[in-house]
Parts: C-alpha cells; structure tokens; sequence
C-alpha cells in the first residue's frame, strides 16, 4: 500500500510538512505564556475518575438495543468528550505515573518494579501547595505507595488491603486475590468527601478515584451478569486464567464473542457505580459546580495483534481510552474535540481550572483550550510504552506524530510503522517501503526519548514485590 498516488511527491510534502510542524511543536513545553484563571472565591472542587482498563469504544458501544454504559453516555452530553485519546502506556503504573507528572514514562522510568524518581513533582503535591485537601482511593494494587504514586495525597487509600473495602477472589497463583466492589470504594470517597466539605468549607477538594473495574476478573454480578449474552456466543466464566489461556492463540469467534460480553457486563457494571457517583455530585448544593474528569488508564485487547488483556503491545487496542472533562459554568464552544491528546494533558488541565498556572515540569497541554479555541496549529506528537510484568514480553516505545505511528521493540531493535489514517487497525507495516518516513519517524522518536533523559531526573528506587507487600500490610491489620 501506498501513503499517496504520487508516492515521491507525497513523501516530499509530508516530511516537509512533519519537519516543520515538529519544529514548532519542540518548541512549546515549558514556553506557553502564562493565563491566570481568577477564581470567584474558593478554586473549585476537582474529582478524578479512572475506569480500570475500559477501551474507547465503550462509551457509545450497543449491544442488541442496549448502551453498554447507558449512564456516562448521558452524563458525556454535558461534558467535553475527546475522542481521540490515548493512554501514555498500556499498563496501570506507568500510565498513572505519567498522568500524575504529565511526564512521559521514559522521563520517569516508572514499571511494575521501579517507584517514581524522587525528582519527580506530581499533580496531587502541586495542589496541595496551593491549598487543596488531596485524597487518592485506588483499588489497583499498582497505584500505590510501593511506586511513590501516593506523593502529595493527604491520604492514599489503598483499599486492597483494607479488609472494609476488599474481597478475596481466586484470580490466579501471583495475584493478590482481592478484588474491591466499585459502589464500596465511591461510598467511602463520598463518606470522605462529604467529612472533609463539612468540616472545612472553605478549603478546596481534589478527589482521585480509582476504580478496578472493567479490569479483569469479568465477573459482574446480578443484574449486570448475563445482560449481554446473545446467540452465537460461547459462555465464558470470565477468571483471568480461563482467559489468559488463550492469549496469544488464535481465537474461536463465539468463544470471543463470549468474551466480550462478559467485559461488556463488567463495563456496565463499573458504568452504573459510576453514574451513582455522578448524580450524587450533581444533586449536591456544594459539589454540583465541582469539575469532574472521567477517563481510563489503557485499553483492553480482544485478540487484536493475537493478544487479550492489557500490558503486552502498544498497539491501539492498548492505547486508546475515554477521555471526558465536564466543568460546570464554563463557555465551551465545542462539546467533542477530535483532536489527539492523552493522560499528560490532564494535570495541566486541573491547574488551569484551579488557578494555577502548571508548573514547568509539565509537558502536557491544557486540554479546555481545545474546547475553547479549536484544533491547535501545531502537529503534536506522543510517546506511548509497553513495560510488561513478565520478562516473557519484550518492551515496547512508540511515537505518534500525527498519523505516523512507529513502533520500536526496545529487546530487538526491530521497528515498523504504519499509517493510522489509511490503517487504523495497523495491519499494513511500511517500514520496508516507506524508508524516508521511517528515518523520520526515527529521528523524531530518537529525539523525544533524548529529550525525556535530559530531563535528568534519574531513576527511582526498586519496588518491594507486589504480593510481598500486600500480605505484609494486611497481616498487620491494615485499614487506612
Ligand atoms: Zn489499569
């Protein structure tokens, strides 16, 4: 396949057309000119919503007749939605540290072993310096203090490990085991967030919640389970290792099919604890006016590029996630911004709405700016990791510049490329044909990962194991 017609010319304008946009876009970080929101009175309230693992297309996806997330659907009419973003990482830590810093995951070095940098300043710290109570409830075991994810919270929640709030599952052998129920983790936030209003009005709320769901196990319970069952569909029990059996084999439609509606009753699931959650912000006289960001920390696989799950590729399937900011009172001409973002814009985001104006650390964008003023003149271009937990996997770093994605493997060196406008689904590799593009695509990559390094914040330290840690804390009892 071909980019264009006249493949010389085509080529010729577009890395003209990339080499100068790039120019521009390198120029930006750190350099955008300052604007002070004036809060009237107290900044207002900011709760952060991650959904564990839900893939873009679940947000407007049907089923039969049915909306697989009828309640964040109707809650989007209200919002700004972004339909074309992405997580920095394919896994849960090093997008969530790349989310807190609005760093990329190479400036950070974040993995599933390795904490966050010393070095490294996070949203929660910069709000907290500016007056904001800052509260974090996770129910992933890897947004954690073990990888320094908790830096700036007041408190960090980690309900896996609190017996009120966690379950014991059978999930697999190297698993925690625990699995906590989304309307318990929403209801202690609330509990929290009501608590903190009442006993300090005047002071400013930053709530991150982070919900396992639709996170593997897909195990919904009543009403959600069996909701999505149809003819042609292999019943699937849903447990990670009756699914992890099939990764990476070539999958039968119908057991597929199963699958997907056992994740679909999961995302409904999750859907209705979070629509709960919405309506309760929404009917309170104080936290009506709150900004309320909900989004996803990756994708999920179904057998695209041979894989299931998460945490493996940097494919788009891995990548691409909601991305929804509804801010109360504010004049947003545009209500569906098509234009690419992801994870690192968020924290510049909440600066702006809170007043303030996002530290030079941050590489990420003010997101509303895209709401207010349309596309940006500038390409951008985005990094996106794949650090996969097990050593069977090799790493992965890719670019994305406008619609050239290069995906390099960091253990082999191999590199492909696609086209992400005539290829969406990235079948179609032009490495071998297409070497003036590649030798771009590599330079601007090769750039941006020097880049990350020259930050120079070094690497922090190595993680307790995860299972070691869990047992530890909840042997002694842990509950806050
Ligand atoms: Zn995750």
């Amino acid at each position: 396949m071909t980019l264009f017609p006249d493949r010389n010319l085509g080529l010729a304008l577009l890395v003209l057309c990339l080499a100068a946009s790039c120019a521009r876009s390198g120029q930006d970080a750190g350099t955008e000119p300052e604007r002070q929101v004036e809060p009237a009175g107290r900044p207002p309230d900011v709760v952060v919503v991650v959904l564990d693992s839900l893939r873009a297309d679940e947000l407007l996806r049907e089923v039969g007749r049915r909306r697989v997330m009828p309640r964040l659907a109707a809650w989007a009419r209200s919002a700004v939605v972004f339909r074309n973003a992405r997580a920095p990482s394919c896994s849960t830590p090093t997008s969530v540290a790349a989310l807190f810093t609005s760093l990329p995951v190479p400036a950070t070095g974040v993995d599933f072993h390795r904490a966050l940098p010393d070095s490294a300043l996070t949203l929660a710290q910069v709000l907290r310096r500016a007056g904001y109570a800052t509260r974090g409830y996770s129910a992933n075991p890897n947004v954690t203090a073990r990888l320094g994810l908790d830096r700036g919270f007041d408190e960090l929640v980690e309900a896996y490990v609190d017996p009120a709030l966690s379950e014991r599952v059978r999930i697999q052998p190297h698993h925690p085991g625990w699995i906590v129920r989304p309307e318990r983790l929403i209801e202690r936030a609330w509990t929290d967030l009501l608590g903190a209003a009442s006993s300090e009005p005047g002071k400013p709320q930053f709530v991150y919640l982070h919900l396992l769901q639709p996170h593997a196990p897909y195990q919904p319970p009543a009403p959600h389970r069996d909701m999505f069952v149809h003819a042609g569909m292999q019943p699937v029990a849903g447990s990670i290792p009756e699914i992890a059996r099939h990764d990476g084999r070539p999958l039968d439609p119908a057991w597929l099919a199963g699958l997907r509606a056992r994740y679909d009753e999961h995302v409904h699931w999750a859907d209705a604890a979070t629509g709960e959650l919405l309506d309760r912000l929404a009917a309170h006289p104080r936290f009506r006016d709150a900004a309320v960001i909900v989004l996803s920390d990756h994708g999920e696989a179904f057998g695209e590029h041979g894989r299931l799950f998460h945490n493996t590729t940097v494919f788009e399937e891995m990548l691409r996630i909601p991305l929804l900011v509804r801010v109360p009172g504010a004049v947003l001409p545009r209500a569906v911004v098509d234009a690419p973002v992801d994870l690192l814009d968020v924290a510049p985001t909440i600066c702006r709405l809170a007043g303030i104006d996002p530290p030079p650390q941050f590489w990420g964008h003010d997101l509303l700016d895209l709401a207010r003023e349309g596309p940006p003149a500038e390409r951008r271009e985005f990094l996106a990791v794949a650090r996969p937990p097990a050593p069977k996997f090799p790493p992965y770093v890719a670019l994305v510049s406008g619609r050239l994605k290069l995906i390099r493997n960091e253990r082999s060196g191999r590199e492909s490329l696609f086209d992400l406008e005539a290829d969406p689904e990235e079948r179609s590799d032009l490495s071998a044909e297409q070497p003036q593009l590649l030798e771009f695509a590599r330079g601007r990559l090769d750039g941006m990962l020097a880049r990350c390094r020259g930050l120079g914040l070094g690497r922090g330290p190595q993680a307790p194991p995860l299972r070691e840690e869990i047992e530890r804390l909840r042997s002694l009892g842990y509950t806050r």
